[in-house]
């Protein structure tokens, strides 16, 4: 937690610097005739540092996964260049002299987040979240209702809130009670308390790098290693003897129950989609509902919530360089705006999520354009805000595996099931998390294949590898 705390310092120190030193290259190079070039370098010095803070706070937190990380940072590298030549181009068309100082200020930083990314293993590494293996008690800081920091973290959704990884007794559990799996984001392990506060039960909190646990599954963020090593770690023989764990069904797609079982002699099952409904699915009465996932108004607007801090952070930089007081316009309405649009997404006229973020962004300017005659608000402002929720809208449409991005062509699913090897076991129907599948003479069927959002689920838990999707990677033949 020490290291965590020093990366917050250290990133706030930075945000500090770019602040002051945006402030002084104003005060000291900028007169009213150099408005226009300034606001054109800051647009070039902030949307860079702005996206390498938004690659680089995830990439932080993400052990285990060199993938993402080498694509992350070979994007970075993309970044600092395009930024390099930009400012080679800008420079050329305007000679002033404060552009060096943009220029070398901002590959200065740009280049040291780039080493600290290439080294920061040897800062962060996987110690950083310690299991509690002691006395097993439930920290009263998961039993509060902390109202503001629920808050906050909506707001700040996006980044990583990590928690101590660890199991807790949740009433007065015996060696028969259900151990039910969860992951390490803050948020959710207050959620799924507040839901299980009256069952006898074991909560397992497994390190999914503080993130919820169907992003961090779809990132693979959590694995079945992750499990497999608190099971052990924990020495959960010792508090079982049942040998069963209740697994989140929204982890289906990145995790191999015959591995845990086959190294930990655990055997798993998926519980429902949301843990309002562990009660109902531990006393066998889990509507078929229950493992359907939904992305209702509320979800909306707790997306919504989220959605506008990396554009915030972005003007906040450009702005910086140019009238910071104007953001206390500009933010605020961007969070309106975003609420807005996120209430009225399904009913939405223009269905092409690209077309509609243009015609959203067109409308909130000529909106502004109308507050411009009325209320003499500058233009400019109306400007950034078109362009911020036309951002936020496209950004939106990633924030729940249920809504496509569609500015790239989605490849639609193609799914069939082998009836030869399907055994019936029902595992496709209990992971599904869009009713895809139904049995049928005992052989599971896939109904509605249009609704698939191409999750991995299915195919990952069909133990008889009978469901041929297009997104598997090595296809068993027929
Ligand atoms: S998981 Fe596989 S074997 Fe089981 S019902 Fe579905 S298709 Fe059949
Ligand atoms: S059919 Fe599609 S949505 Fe359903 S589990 Fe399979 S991949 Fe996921």
């Amino acid at each position: 937690m020490k290291k965590i705390l020093l990366f917050q310092i250290l990133t706030f120190i930075t945000v500090l610097f770019l602040f002051v030193s945006g402030r002084i290259v104003k005060l000291v190079f900028i007169d009213q005739n150099q408005i226009l070039s300034t606001g054109v370098s800051a647009v070039i010095l902030g949307i860079p540092i702005g996206l390498i803070f938004y690659h680089l706070i995830p990439l932080i937190f993400a052990e285990g996964n060199l993938r993402t990380r080498i694509l992350l940072i070979q994007l970075n590298i993309i970044i600092l260049l395009i930024d390099s030549l930009v400012f080679i181009l800008i420079k050329k068309i305007f000679t002033s002299n404060h552009f060096q100082i943009f220029q070398v200020t901002g590959l200065v930083i740009s280049i040291l987040l780039f080493i600290f990314q290439i080294f920061r293993d040897l800062f962060f590494n996987e110690e950083q979240i310690k299991p509690d293996s002691s006395v097993p008690q439930l920290p009263v800081q998961y039993q509060q209702l902390k109202p503001v920091k629920t808050l906050l973290q909506i707001f700040f959704r996006l980044f990583p809130n990590p928690e101590p990884t660890g199991i807790y007794q949740i009433g007065n559990p015996n060696k028969m009670s259900p151990i039910i799996i969860t992951g390490n984001y803050e948020l959710t392990i207050r959620r799924v308390i507040k839901n299980i506060s009256d069952i006898d039960c074991w909560l397992l909190v497994c390190n999914s790098r503080g993130v919820n646990i169907w992003c961090s599954s779809l990132a693979n963020h959590f694995t079945t290693d992750d499990i497999i090593e608190m099971i052990n770690r924990i020495n959960l023989n010792s508090i079982s003897e049942q040998k069963k764990i209740i697994l989140p069904q929204l982890c289906a797609g990145n995790i191999s129950i015959q591995k845990i079982k086959s190294e930990t002699g655990f055997q798993c099952t998926f519980g429902p989609l949301s843990s309002k409904n562990l009660k109902n699915y531990l006393n066998n009465t889990l509507p078929e509902a229950g493992r359907l996932a939904t992305f209702h108004t509320g979800e909306r607007v707790e997306m919504a919530l989220a959605c506008p801090i990396i554009i915030s952070i972005i003007f906040f930089f450009i702005y910086n360089f140019i009238h910071l007081p104007d953001l206390v316009i500009i933010i605020p309405v961007l969070y309106i705006l975003s609420v807005i649009q996120a209430i009225i997404f399904p009913y939405r006229f223009i269905k092409n999520v690209f077309i509609w973020s243009l015609t959203f962004g067109l409308l909130a300017f000529i909106l502004s354009f109308v507050f411009n005659r009325i209320v003499n608000l500058p233009l400019t402002m109306g400007l950034s805000i078109s362009l911020g929720i036309t951002y936020i809208i496209n950004e939106f449409t990633g924030w729940s595996p249920l809504v496509k991005y569609s500015f790239l062509p989605v490849k639609k699913p193609s799914l069939s099931i082998n009836p030869a090897r399907c055994t019936g076991c029902g595992l496709c129907i209990q992971v599904c998390p869009k009713g895809v599948f139904h049995l049928k003479n005992h052989l599971s069927q896939a109904a509605k294949p249009d609704q698939c959002i191409q999750c991995h689920a299915c195919f990952t838990q069909c133990p008889t590898h009978a469901i041929q999707h297009n997104l598997q990677k090595n296809k068993d033949s027929f």
